[in-house]
C-alpha cells in the first residue's frame, strides 16, 4: 500500500489512530462532512470564478456516483452525523436527490444539507423534500437586480428570489441565506437583508470574504471583518438580541419580535478553529483536513488502487490526527493551491 496510508503522526507511530472515529491531536472531533460534487457552475460570482469559468479536469478525474456513495458510507461508519453537498453548483447534477436519499436513509446520516445558488431549485424542490433534506443554504449577495448581475455575471435575481419563496413554502425544515459581505460592494444592503428575517424563519448569514477568489478582491480593501460587521449591525439595527446558532455561527442575533435570525461568519478571521468539526472532500476526491491547508490526500486515487475500507479509514484518521492547530498554521503548508472556492466547496 502507498506511503500516504501510513502518514507519520507528529508524536511518532505509536500515536497513529486506530479507532475509526475522527479525532485530532488536540482532541477535536470531526463529524461534519462537506462534500463537493462538481466544479461546474451556472454563475460566475466575481469573488469565486473568472468570467470564463475555471479550467475543468477530464471528466474521469472527478469522483463517480459510486465513488461518492462509497465515501459517504465510509464517513457514516466513522461517526459523521452531518453532511453538506456543495460544489460548484450541486444542482447541476441530476443525481443530487438520489445522493441525499442515500446519505440519509441508506447510511443513517441524520442531517443532510445542500448549499446552492438557488437557480435550479424550482426543478428539484419536490425531489429534495421527498429525499428528506434537512435544510438548504442559498447564496445571495444582493437584492438589487443590477448589482446581482454585476456580482454573478448573470441576470438571475428574479429566479433566485422566486426559488427562495418556493423553499419557504415547502416542508424543508431550514433555510439560510449566505451573503458574502464586502465594503463598498453590498454593505449598504445590511438593513434590507436583516428585514428579510422579519416575517420569515430564515437565517441571514453575513460571510467574510476568503482569499480563494479568482480576482483577489480581498486585496482591494473591500474586506469587511466579521467584528466590524457585528459592530455595524449593533449600531444600525434596533432591538438586536444575542441568541444561539450552529457551530460556525459565532455571532448570532435575532431582532426583537422577528421570526428569523442574523449570523456573522468569521471565515477569514478563523476564530472558530478551536471548535472545528469539518471534513472536506473536493469533487476530484481530495481530502482536506482544513480549508486553508494545501496538503491534500487523494481518496479517489486510493479507491482506484483498490484500497479497502479500513485502509481508507486509516488514511482519513491519520490525516486528521495531524491537523494543524488553526487555519493560520495550515495556511503555511505546501501543496495543492486551489484558486477558486468552486474547487473546494466553501
Ligand atoms: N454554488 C453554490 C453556492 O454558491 O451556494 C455552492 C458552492 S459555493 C463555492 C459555496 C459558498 O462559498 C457560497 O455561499 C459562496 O458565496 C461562498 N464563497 C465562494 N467564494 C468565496 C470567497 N472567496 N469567500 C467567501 N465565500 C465564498
Ligand atoms: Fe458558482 Fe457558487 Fe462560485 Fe457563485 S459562489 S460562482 S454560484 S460556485
Amino acid at each position: 500500500m502507498e506511503n500516504n496510508l501510513h502518514i507519520s503522526a507528529p508524536f511518532g507511530s505509536d500515536t497513529l489512530r486506530s479507532s475509526s472515529k475522527i479525532i485530532d491531536q488536540f482532541d477535536r472531533k470531526f463529524d461534519y462532512l462537506r462534500l463537493a460534487v462538481n466544479e461546474k457552475c451556472n454563475l460566475r460570482c466575481i469573488y469565486c470564478m473568472p468570467e470564463k469559468g475555471i479550467e475543468l479536469l477530464n471528466e474521469d478525474l472527478y469522483l463517480s456516483q459510486l465513488e461518492i456513495k462509497r465515501i459517504i458510507s465510509l464517513f457514516a461508519q466513522m461517526g459523521i452525523s452531518k453532511i453538506r453537498f456543495t460544489g460548484g453548483e450541486p444542482l447541476l447534477r441530476k443525481d443530487i436527490p438520489n445522493l441525499i436519499r442515500y446519505a440519509k436513509y441508506k447510511c443513517g446520516i441524520n442531517q443532510v444539507y445542500l448549499t446552492t445558488n438557488g437557480i435550479l431549485l424550482n426543478k428539484y424542490i419536490s425531489q429534495l423534500e421527498a429525499a428528506g433534506i434537512s435544510g438548504i443554504n442559498i447564496s445571495l449577495d444582493s437584492l438589487k437586480p443590477e448589482r446581482f448581475e454585476k456580482i454573478t455575471r448573470r441576470n438571475k435575481l428574479e429566479q433566485v428570489l422566486s426559488n427562495i419563496k418556493l423553499v419557504q413554502d415547502s416542508k424543508v425544515p431550514s433555510l439560510k441565506i449566505n451573503v458574502v459581505f464586502m465594503r463598498g460592494f453590498n454593505d449598504d444592503e445590511l438593513l434590507d437583508f436583516v428585514e428579510l428575517t422579519k416575517t420569515s424563519n430564515l437565517t441571514i448569514r453575513f460571510i467574510e470574504l476568503m482569499p480563494f477568489d479568482a480576482h483577489q478582491i480581498w486585496k482591494t480593501g473591500k474586506f469587511y471583518k466579521s467584528e466590524d460587521i457585528v459592530k455595524d449591525l449593533k449600531n444600525q439595527v434596533k432591538g438586536l438580541l444575542p441568541v444561539t446558532g450552529s457551530n460556525t455561527e459565532h455571532y448570532i442575533f435575532q431582532v426583537d419580535k422577528y421570526l428569523g435570525k442574523v449570523a456573522v461568519i468569521p471565515s477569514y478571521s478563523r476564530n472558530l478553529c478551536a471548535n472545528c468539526n469539518r471534513i472536506r472532500v473536493t469533487a476530484d476526491g481530495s481530502l482536506k483536513n482544513c480549508l486553508y491547508s494545501k496538503e491534500e490526500k487523494s481518496l479517489r486515487d486510493e479507491i482506484r488502487k483498490g484500497a479497502s475500507d479500513q485502509e481508507l479509514k486509516d488514511l482519513v484518521c491519520n490525516s486528521f490526527f495531524a491537523k494543524h492547530k488553526d487555519g493560520w498554521d495550515a495556511q503555511r503548508t505546501e501543496g495543492n493551491i486551489r484558486k477558486s472556492m468552486t474547487q473546494i466547496g466553501g
